[in-house]
């Protein structure tokens, strides 16, 4: 049987990532909930919102929210509101590692507000030391259960890379996403221009990331190990807004 705290859990859940509020004041009338809350929309995440929540469920709300954004049915927010309500303290409940591309805003293709994510964006997703110790930061000191590698279709990073071109600074972040060309799975043309074949670099690099990320971070990996948090990967298509999870 449930009790009250477990329903005020629950509900609470359920306005992450989709209607951030500051409190979380509930009614047992789940039909007046909608009403009620659209009047009070006034907030950002809080800590026990945050808290509440285990890994699994972090990913959920991103899914549901990419679903929003897909829909066209997003939150109606009130920045002003989350700004004044995550000015004293922020309690994000993951970590995107995303590209550079300005197609791919997470905070928009997940519908979170203010104080909801962090994100780290770089051409290509890479994993870098300065991202690994913002990923770091994240989770083992704020408290987020979720690091996501998100990667995209039609990348230009991952077109650069397959092309070798060769450009200032910009050649040695290629050399990050290289990895990914030797080891994508592909039977058929490899070249920039088969945009099959850029999806599937892209992909590896994504599942290369995790990897990555993993090897090269012991505090993140042993987070992982105790479930307290969850390192996994998506793929955003340009073209249908669909973030699909594939690792
Ligand atoms: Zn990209």
């Amino acid at each position: 049987m449930r009790t009250n705290d477990d329903k005020s859990s629950v509900l609470c859940r359920r306005r992450f990532l989709s209607a951030a509020f500051g409190t979380c004041a509930v009614t047992p009338f789940s039909g007046l909930l909608t009403t009620q809350l659209a009047a009070s929309l006034s907030g950002s995440l809080t800590k026990e919102q945050r808290d509440s929540m285990s890994p699994d469920q972090v990913i959920d709300e991103l899914k549901k929210g990419n679903g929003r954004f897909r829909s066209g049915k997003m939150t109606p927010r009130n920045y002003l509101a989350e700004k004044r309500a995550s000015a004293s303290g922020q309690y994000p409940a993951a970590v995107v590692l995303g590209c550079l591309d300005s197609r791919v805003p997470a905070e928009i293709i997940f519908d979170t507000g203010i104080g909801d994510t962090f994100v780290g964006r770089v051409a290509g997703n890479v994993v870098n030391d300065d991202m690994l110790g913002s990923m770091e930061f994240a989770c083992g000191v704020s408290g987020a259960k979720v690091v996501l590698v998100l990667g995209h279709t039609a990348c230009g990073a991952v077109k650069g890379a397959i092309d070798d071109v060769v450009l200032g600074n910009l050649t040695g972040l290629l050399a990050r996403v290289k990895p990914a060309i030797s080891a994508a799975k592909f039977e058929g043309q490899k070249s920039s221009k088969n945009a099959d074949y850029v999806d599937a670099v892209a992909r590896a690099n994504v599942v290369l990331g995790i990897g990555e990320i993993r090897r090269r971070s012991p505090i993140l990996e042993d987070l992982e190990k105790k479930g307290t948090i969850k390192i996994t990967g998506a793929m955003y298509d340009l073209s249908s807004g669909v973030v699909e999870f594939i690792a």
